[in-house]
């Protein structure tokens, strides 16, 4: 309503500037699956205080609902104005609230409609606001985007792939390929990691973070993730025959947070494993560092459940969130993954390796296994040896291969005596 009586007063030139802010907290969802919806509601509440702070008292802000906050800002002196609010509600918001004793990092993404003639309808202004801020989203959050309209493009043609989306798992256009991870000090093969791709019917093939992205966004990255592993459970009973070894090869998938709040995961996991007759060890899940530093009870008694069945769990990209490491709580976790862009820094300086050497002690003295990402040359490999780093994964060894590329090089590997694999 007031924004109708703005849009009013701006026909008959009496009100300058004015500008919408629309936003909606990051993570906000995260937050409340994984650590209550009480605490969800506290962070509102805190979220609500911090913003009327950072705004003059004649502007109006709103709760759309959930967590979308709106905020109007009339009779602005200049446009520039709205970006100062902007900037000073982001610093507000990235403060770490203390809620009930939890430490919560919420922050927040703006959209930002400056208003002008075009505009008759209130909706019609926060349809671009809510534009603006999901391109503010899509370049990272805790940022602000004002609205251009040819957002409203791009906007169809996200359209247009979520569409696409909603039929690529019937269609059965997702595939797997499938990247060794090697034993450094063995010198033998360990496992794959499993790394989806879609084959668009007229995009061709599309690589995981051109989509994956979208799919946790609406929801569908619990049915591809489903799929994800249970063809990957499927292929690696496969191969597990074909080229029996001690211990078997294990199969990793990547797992994302969102999948970690559906109440039939393990159930689902444990009946994969029966009906492809997995082994215990066979199948890893690849787990964002954010996740495991939440330190939630609900993550702990899942992992717990999947440790029971033999489902490692593996710490990815580490490194790369934010880590808390006091609640690095690792008895469940087997392995830390070292992120690549640590990997690509070992040969430049004396830090990338003082940093690289580190993470590894820090993960030994925890009672976990590495594996370094994104190994491209041979010195790295050594250094990482030298390092007593346990596995290695990346370009020098084999990119991610297709499944009857990645049969090929097993061949190429297996000896056929006694079922093990050198590395050549
Ligand atoms: P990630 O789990 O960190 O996977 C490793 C990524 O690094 C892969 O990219 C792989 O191709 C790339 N990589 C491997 N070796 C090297 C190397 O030596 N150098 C460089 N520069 N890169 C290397 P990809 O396949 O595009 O996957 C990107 C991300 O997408 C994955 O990162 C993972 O987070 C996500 N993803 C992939 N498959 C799935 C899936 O089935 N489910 C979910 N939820 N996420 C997935
Ligand atoms: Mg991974």
């Amino acid at each position: 309503d007031r924004l109708q009586h703005v849009l009013e007063q701006e026909k008959r030139r009496i009100n300058k500037y004015y500008a919408v802010l629309f936003m909606d907290l990051d993570r906000f969802k995260v937050v409340n699956d994984s650590l209550g919806h009480n605490i969800g509601d506290l962070l509102l509440v805190e979220s609500a205080r911090r913003i009327r702070k950072c705004i003059r008292s004649e502007d109006t802000v709103a709760r759309l609902g959930g967590d979308e906050f709106v905020i109007l800002v009339e009779a602005m002196a200049d446009a520039h104005q709205v970006v100062k609010i902007a900037e000073r509600i982001l610093r507000a918001l990235a403060e770490p609230a203390d809620l009930e004793g939890y430490k919560v990092f919420a922050s927040t993404s703006i959209g930002i409609v400056l208003g002008d003639e075009r505009y008759e309808q209130a909706e019609d202004v926060l349809r671009d606001a809510d534009i603006a801020m999901y391109r503010a989203k899509r370049r990272g959050t805790g940022g602000y985007e004002i609205f251009d309209p040819v957002m409203l493009d791009s906007v169809i043609s996200r359209l247009e792939l979520e569409h696409d989306l909603r039929i690529a798992i019937d269609e059965g256009q997702f595939v797997l390929h499938y990247q060794p991870v090697v034993d450094l000090a063995a010198q033998r093969m360990l496992g794959f990691e499993a790394l989806v791709r879609w084959n668009h019917p007229t995009r061709g093939l599309v690589m995981p973070g051109d989509f994956i992205p979208l799919a946790e966004e609406i929801g569908l990255i619990v049915p591809i993730g489903y799929w994800v592993m249970d063809e990957a459970c499927r292929q690696i009973g496969l191969w597990q025959e074909k080229f029996p070894a001690t211990p078997p090869m294990s199969v990793s998938v990547n797992v994302s947070p969102r999948q970690f709040v559906e109440k039939d995961l393990v159930e689902k996991v444990a009946g994969m494993l029966e009906k492809y007759c997995l082994p215990s060890g066979s199948l890893n899940l690849d787990i964002a560092e954010s996740l495991i530093m939440e330190g939630s009870s609900n993550t702990t008694s899942l992992l717990a459940r999947l440790d029971e069945l033999g489902v490692h769990a593996q710490i990815d990209d580490f490194g790369m969130g934010y880590s808390s490491l006091g609640s690095l709580q690792t008895r469940l976790i087997e392995i830390l993954k070292v992120d690549r862009a640590f990997i690509a820094n070992l040969e430049t300086d004396g830090v990338g390796l003082e940093v690289v050497r580190m993470i590894i002690s820090l993960a030994h003295g925890l009672g976990m296994k590495v594996i370094a990402e994104g190994v491209e040359t041979d010195r790295q490999m050594e250094m990482l040896a030298g390092l007593n780093c346990e596995y290695a994964q990346g370009y020098k060894i084999a990119s991610p291969l297709d499944s009857r590329e990645a049969v090929d090089w097993l061949g190429r590997l297996f000896d056929g005596s006694g079922g093990e694999f050198e590395i050549r």
